[in-house]
């Protein structure tokens, strides 16, 4: 069964079409500048042709009009006729309170995600965008929304209620969602089967880090707690977002700066995280050599990252009443010893003991512990498109048997 996976921002789109059954991917890319001058398609094929298309894309139906061609298309082509795809997968970032796991798109479906669109204004309308062009032009394949939240839709009312008046709550639905959800699901899973436990059994703290970054306490296969909250923007300080501040700060800022609220949201988001503190880059990479040549900030912000994820694991295995494993994945935690040495320094009495030379080591899937730890430490790739296609092959089986 081939899956068409997409994750729509609001000015590109990328996508990876995947052959469920065995788990192969024909074909991925991503648009770049919809709606933009030099809108441009970088497509890779499974038989290995990766290309760059300079077309305009001026709205996401044109764009995702452009992948269906690339897809088809003679010479970087991977399948013979559109109609071989069988289904839809779209990544919808914010799916509230009403969407607890994936679901098949019909017009009520569009209309709560639309709902969904003031807790996230930045992403929502660009996800919709996405699914509104695709059942435009395959109006006669079911498509699927899968949600960032719904994964930690699990979380008791005691993590996800903030400490405001209760009514704020009902009338506007404000508490901790948390995002990230498909990939905190993802590697939760894959630990399990790479510890050979039941996923029911174990306590897990889920630590993606990427750009954007968070951790999750995932206890018998249900996040009990997240990092992130009613917007992407609470928890860790991330590339570019501040991550946890006191509330006070930012009327604080309005008044000095002379900002509005809205350009304050904006500056908490965009110039603050580890970008604002090195006053450099939000990218670890940068950061990382920078600290190397003796830059105090780069360094600074380095420490400020790690010793933020170190207390959330502390405090996540406390929530817990233990923890079995601690997971690294998405960019930083995947690719970067040196966060990973950072945050897992001051683990031991836990019972986890990083293993210098395994920390070193590029791969898959791996340990990073000492051997015989109690507490596992674990790289392990994430894959989001592959748990989008799943759920919605999942999903899709169910329409057949009805
Ligand atoms: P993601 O959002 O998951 O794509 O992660 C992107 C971020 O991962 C980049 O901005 C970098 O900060 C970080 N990253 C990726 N590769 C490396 C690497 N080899 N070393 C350090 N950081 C990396």
């Amino acid at each position: 069964m081939k899956i068409f996976v997409l994750n729509c921002g609001s000015s590109s789109i990328k996508y990876q079409l995947v052959e469920n059954d065995s788990k192969k991917v024909l074909a991925k890319g991503v648009l770049e500048r919809i709606g933009m001058a030099g809108s441009f398609l970088k497509h890779y094929s499974v038989y290995d042709y990766a290309v760059e298309l300079k077309k305009p894309a001026h709205n996401h139906t044109e764009g995702i009009q452009l992948i269906l061609k690339a897809l088809v298309d003679n010479k970087i082509g991977v399948i013979k006729n559109l109609s071989e795809i069988s289904a839809f997968g779209h990544r919808v970032v914010h799916g509230g309170e009403a969407f607890r796991e994936a679901i098949i798109i019909t017009k009520n479906v569009i209309d709560d995600i639309k709902k969904c669109i003031p807790m996230a204004p930045l992403h929502n309308p660009a996800n919709l965008a996405g699914i509104e062009a695709c059942m435009g032009l395959m109006p006669n394949v079911p498509h699927i929304a899968v949600f960032d939240t719904a994964f930690h839709q699990t979380m008791p009312a005691k993590a996800y209620l903030y400490g405001l008046p209760y009514e704020l709550y009902i009338k506007y639905g404000l508490r901790k969602y948390g995002f990230h959800g498909i990939s905190h699901q993802y590697v939760a899973d894959m630990a399990a089967k790479y510890l050979g436990r039941n996923l029911s059994d174990l306590r897990l703290v889920t630590c993606h880090l990427g750009n954007g970054a968070s951790v999750a306490a995932v206890k018998g296969g249900e996040s009990i707690d997240t990092s992130m909250g009613f917007t992407p923007l609470e928890g860790l300080v991330m590339g570019t977002r501040c991550g946890e501040v006191d509330p006070a700060i930012i009327p604080f800022i309005m008044d000095r700066e002379d900002m509005t609220g809205k350009q304050v949201y904006q500056y908490l988001n965009n110039k603050a995280g580890v970008l604002g503190i090195s006053g450099l880059s939000s990218d670890f990479r940068d950061l990382e050599k920078a600290a190397e040549c003796g830059d105090e900030r780069a360094q600074l912000a380095m420490d400020i990252f790690s010793y933020r994820v170190k207390k959330y694991i502390g405090a996540y295995a406390v929530a817990m009443g233990g923890v079995d494993a601690v997971i690294f994945t998405a960019g930083l935690g995947e690719n970067s010893p040196v966060i990973r040495k950072n945050i897992c320094s001051g683990l031991e009495f836990l019972g986890a003991h990083l293993d210098t030379e395994k920390n070193n080591l590029r791969g898959e899937i791996r340990e990073i512990g000492s051997y015989g730890d109690a507490v596992k430490l674990l790289v392990i790739p994430t894959n989001e498109e592959m748990v989008i296609a799943e759920e919605t092959a999942r999903l899709c089986a169910n329409v057949v048997t009805l």
